[in-house]
């Protein structure tokens, strides 16, 4: 297997901001498999199909192709060969990439192409499994964690930068929905991997998180 870093933790605790500069920095390819729940949830929303009818979602799961590309260093994603990354990050997709992701099926197939990639490459994946069902033999694993109200906080300067002004008091609700829902599913929950290094970003600066995944895998792998 190729070198692979693990970032898991709860919604909007720094894992995507860490990742992507960390494969930047070690030329490795940055694997977002959040991308890929919120493409199959809109691929389910926007053919006006039922989020809670598991056995209709089963049943197109293998329709659905979803492939990340980098463009210009930037991450794409597209959905049976359409570029779906803009349309992919708001509240609504959230939710329902988290209610999709509960489906053993769909999490079969995503996780088969997730490790696709990592044959493919060395990477650093990000999400909620990575350390614990994806990778579970991955190089370096860590575990983030952050306050909620931080969380909300950076989640409503992100969506305040793209020109939309949500409440934050609902926001911090959705978040702890959301992390609700991904801790207690019974396949492949959200939790830590016996493994992996937990770090808290409540107090961390963009830098520092990125300094100490940095640190931690120079340490492991000589010449990175
Ligand atoms: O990381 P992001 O917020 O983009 O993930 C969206 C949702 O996708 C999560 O709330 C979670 O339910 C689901 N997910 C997952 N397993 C992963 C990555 C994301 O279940 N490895």
């Amino acid at each position: 297997m190729n070198f692979v870093i693990a970032i898991d933790g709860p919604a909007a605790s720094g894992k995507t901001t860490t990742a992507k500069e960390v494969a930047k920095k070690l030329n490795i390819t940055y694997l977002d498999t959040g991308a890929m729940y919120r493409a199959f949830a809109y691929y389910v929303l926007s053919n006006s199909m039922d989020i809670e009818d598991e056995d209709v979602i089963n049943g197109v799961v293998e329709k659905v192709k979803i492939e990340l590309e980098n463009v210009d260093g930037q991450i794409r994603v597209l959905l049976n060969k359409e570029d779906v990354s803009d349309r992919i990050r708001n509240e609504m997709i959230s939710q329902a990439a988290s209610k999709v992701s509960t489906y053993p099926k769909v999490r079969e197939h995503l996780v088969k192409l997730q490790r696709e990639v990592g044959e493919k490459y060395p990477l650093v994946a990000e999400g909620r499994d990575i350390g614990t069902v994806v990778f579970p033999k991955a190089d370096l694993k860590f575990f983030f964690d952050c306050s909620v109200e931080e969380r909300a906080k950076r989640r409503y300067r992100e969506y305040l930068e793209k020109g939309m002004d949500i409440d934050i008091e609902k926001l911090k609700k959705e978040i702890i929905e959301r992390d609700n829902r991904d801790r207690r599913r019974e396949n492949a929950p959200l939790r830590m991997a016996e493994d992996a290094i937990l770090i808290d970003t409540t107090n961390l600066s963009k830098e520092e998180q990125i300094d100490i995944v940095i640190q931690e895998a120079k340490k492991r792998k000589a010449g990175l």
